[in-house]
């Protein structure tokens, strides 16, 4: 028996066997910090909750369209032109099961073998994967530190070919929290114009942007690409809905449509239930006052979190423009020993910190680089200091 050489050319989570001995070891009643999360530790707003079950009681339960739900479709192009002053039809936008499908779904409805999609490293850990699910080929860019992990329109021009179909963007950015300027988005978009090259935007983390800066969204900045762009974005990350599933993308009416193809064959439509408190929540503009609240104690946390950091010498980092991780070098402590076990790669660094000194994160392998670790900042004061403090100390023992 053969299974499908596709699938075998997917790479296992790099991050399950950190995160499955962390859970073991809690579960063993032992005291783990977790930055591992990628994902808020707020509760879901309680009047999305109420409109859950006001959506039960009324019967919403059935089948909606595959696209999504009428009221949510036009509750998300409504937001979508209040925040960002595009309008877009109902007939282009899409709902899926999270963003993670919506990007699954944009790429697999534009893909041929072999077409090749950009995608800068350090890379959210799921996106040349979805690529490959999707019969294309990632294209990893190298970008650097000193460009605070942005790429720059020599490195895009050079990584162009005449297989390259499309690019993903994502700012602010998982796992270091980067954000582009406009300016830097126009260089990069003066290179892209001179090519047939789709664009993905993924603005999943578009309400955690920190320091009073501005959010424009890729096709509010470039109107004349709308046709060749589809903005990914979704409930989770700030309306702290991750286990919704609710996810939206936009891009032109064929687009949605072919992804739409995909989605009745798959999943049909995104519950329903889910679907509808999305409506109700994005129509609610006292959750913006919430949404707000969270974003300034995401910032305090931020703020400790890189002032603690800054206290450890042997590790670099960069404040993060926005999202609510810090990814952090420790190139400078490869190859130390801890009890005699050597610390090879980010893999290795993480194993050996859970079983020393109970603190769970991220190896940077996991996003394309393995001197690095990527830690969560969706924690509670107390917890960032308490894990930190193990860091250093767990640093500190190494020889
Ligand atoms: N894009 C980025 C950069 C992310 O970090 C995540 C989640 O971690 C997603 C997309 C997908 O989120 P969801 O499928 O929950 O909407």
């Amino acid at each position: 028996m053969k299974y499908s050489a596709r699938i075998e050319k997917i790479e296992e989570s790099k991050t399950i066997a950190v995160s499955t001995e962390a859970n073991r070891l809690t579960a063993a009643g032992e005291d783990v910090v977790s930055f591992g999360a990628g994902e808020p530790d707020f509760p879901t707003p309680a009047p999305i909750k109420k409109a859950a079950v006001e959506a039960m009681e009324k019967g919403y339960t059935g089948y909606t369209s595959a696209s999504g739900l009428p009221e949510l479709k036009k509750a998300v192009t409504n937001k979508f032109a209040a925040d960002y002053k595009i309008k877009y039809s109902t007939e282009e936008v899409f709902v899926g099961n999270g963003g993670k499908q919506v990007l699954f779904n944009g790429l697999s409805a534009i893909l041929e073998a072999g077409d090749e999609v950009l995608i800068p490293k350090p890379y959210w850990v799921s996106y040349p994967e979805l690529v490959k699910l999707a019969g294309g080929t990632p294209v990893l860019i190298e970008t650097k530190a000193a460009d605070r992990y942005k790429l720059k329109a020599a490195e895009l021009k050079e990584n162009i070919t005449e297989k390259t179909k499309a690019i993903i963007l994502n700012s602010p950015s998982n796992p270091d929290g980067h954000f582009y300027s406009n300016s830097e988005l126009e260089k990069l978009v003066s290179v892209l114009i001179k090519h047939d090259i789709f664009v993905i935007s993924d603005e999943i983390y578009d309400k955690l942007l920190y320091d009073k800066q501005e959010f424009k969204s890729m096709v509010q900045l470039f109107p004349d690409l709308k046709a060749r762009i589809l903005v990914v974005n979704g409930m989770s990350k700030s309306y702290a809905m991750t286990g919704w599933r609710v996810g939206f993308g936009f891009a032109n009416e064929d687009w949605i449509k072919a992804m739409t193809k995909i989605q009745s064959h798959t999943t049909s439509n995104v519950n329903t239930i889910a679907q509808y408190a999305s409506a109700k929540a994005l129509e609610n503009n006292e959750l913006e006052k919430i949404i707000e609240k969270r974003k300034s104690i995401y910032q305090k946390r931020r703020d400790l979190t890189a002032s603690l950091l800054a206290e450890i010498e042997a590790i670099d980092t960069l404040k993060p423009a926005g999202a609510f991780y810090f990814f952090i070098d420790i190139s400078k402590l490869i190859g130390k020993k801890i009890k005699g076990e050597q610390i090879q790669g980010s893999l290795s660094f993480s194993d050996l910190l859970l079983k020393e000194d109970k603190v769970a994160v991220v190896p940077g392998i996991a996003f394309g680089m393995d001197n690095f670790i990527r830690i969560s900042f969706a924690l509670g004061e107390e917890r960032i200091k308490t894990g930190i403090k193990r860091i250093a100390d767990f640093i500190a023992r190494l020889e």
